[in-house]
């Protein structure tokens, strides 16, 4: 009998054998904005899983002094041996500078720094200023060997536009190799699913109404291991005199991106391509976006300020 039991016990084991994993979250400010990890796995993990990004943020940030990208930035154009993964970054960046005729570019910094978008009493920076660090802004002064790069012509960089896509899928690929099967990552707006949620249902991600308030969802999404990344301008900006001024850049005049777009969602499979085609499609606009999303063979939703949405494809 105690040996009918033990066989039946064998048999039914395989059924309950994939133990189910309580979903545990993590929340904290990285990379100066709000992150969330939620993932069917020990709080140990998701809290090393945090740890990750502000490993990769002692690397990649502009502001953090004897970060890869700061060193660079402090070369005076002289070579710079940068981690493996910086490097890889790097190149990624210079190819979506190449595929968007320059929309996206990365050597924006002088510009960036131009602006100050969170300050108590922002202003527009000087027409001047903003003129001659535009004309220091491109791509093609970037010069990548092996793991030593060499930055041209006075060119400095700000990972500003593809840095948290990256550092999610980095999370996401961590979580993966725990043997993580469902998890949920969105740092400020780059969101990357892993699997679905243990009832079988699919991780929600909302796209932000911009005209509404950050909890009011323009549209929900249902996607399992995708990578969802929105580009808008209500993440920084101020407004002066009724004109709203955001942190989307145009590379050729240093002046946010005017094009009565209000929010660009990229919707693939890598968060860091996502992220850096969230900003290049927002300063392509919708029409000149076409051909970069075929390439990358991924989907894209425009709102517009006054409402229209546009999906491609
Ligand atoms: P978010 O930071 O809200 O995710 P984006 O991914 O669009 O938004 O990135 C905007 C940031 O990218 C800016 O804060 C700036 O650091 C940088 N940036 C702005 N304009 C450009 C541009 N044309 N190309 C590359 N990077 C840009
Ligand atoms: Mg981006």
């Amino acid at each position: 009998m105690k040996r009918i039991l033990l066989c039946a016990l064998i048999l039914l084991l395989p059924l309950f054998g994939c133990k189910t994993e309580l979903a545990h979250s993590a929340a904290g400010i990285a990379c100066d904005t709000v992150v969330t990890i939620t993932a069917y796995a020990p709080q140990d993990t998701v809290d090393e899983a945090m740890k990750i990004i502000a490993g990769y943020e002692a690397v990649l940030s502009r502001t953090v002094e004897g970060s890869d990208v700061w060193t660079l930035n402090h070369a005076d154009g002289n070579p710079v041996e940068v981690h493996p993964e910086t490097a890889a970054l790097l190149r990624l960046a210079v190819e979506i500078g190449e595929q968007s005729g320059g929309a996206f570019d990365i050597t924006i910094a002088p510009v960036s720094a131009l602006w100050d978008f969170t300050a108590d009493d922002p202003s527009v920076p000087d027409r001047e200023a903003l003129r001659s660090a535009a004309s220091r802004v491109d791509y093609r002064n970037i010069e990548i060997d092996g793991n030593t790069v060499t930055l041209k012509n006075g060119a400095e960089i700000d990972l500003g536009g593809i840095a948290k896509g990256y550092i999610a899928d980095r999370v996401a690929a961590y979580l993966r190799e725990q043997g993580v099967a469902g998890a949920c990552i969105n740092m400020g707006g780059n969101v990357v699913t892993i699997g679905a949620k243990q009832d079988g249902s699919s991780w929600t991600i909302g796209i932000r109404n911009p005209n509404g308030t950050p909890e009011q969802s323009e549209e929900i999404l249902k996607l399992n291991d995708a990578a969802i990344v929105t580009s808008g301008t209500y993440e920084r900006f101020f407004e002066l005199d009724g004109v709203r001024y955001h942190h989307i850049l145009e590379p050729k005049t240093g002046m946010p991106v005017s094009n009565g777009l209000a929010s660009v969602t990229i919707i693939g499979t890598r968060s860091d391509l996502c992220d850096a085609l969230s900003t290049a499609c927002f300063v392509l606009g919708e029409e000149r976006s076409k051909e970069l999303l075929d390439r990358y063979g991924v989907r894209a939703i425009f709102l517009y300020s006054d409402g229209t949405r546009i999906a491609y494809p």
